[in-house]
């Protein structure tokens, strides 16, 4: 029981870690940046932002595996 709970914060406290990525890592000249709570909102972040400034109406696998390389704790 003890253990299991450890885990859970353990878990909780990663998957709040704040991230951060720059488009200008991926996308020469964009100056487009981000902080964000955890993955999941930087990555809805990045995606509305593909979206309309990039025109990219779904991100190409190989978009996301550069844009995963790039993000940093933030
Ligand atoms: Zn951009």
């Amino acid at each position: 029981m003890q253990i299991k709970h450890k885990r859970y914060l353990l878990c909780n406290t990663f998957v709040n870690m704040a991230k951060k990525f720059a488009c200008g890592d991926v996308v020469n000249g964009c100056g487009w940046s981000i902080v964000a709570k955890d993955e999941t909102e930087l990555f809805q972040r990045i995606s509305e932002h593909a979206k309309k400034v990039h025109n990219m109406a779904e991100i190409p696998d190989k978009i996301i595996q550069q844009v995963k390389s790039k993000i940093q704790d933030a």
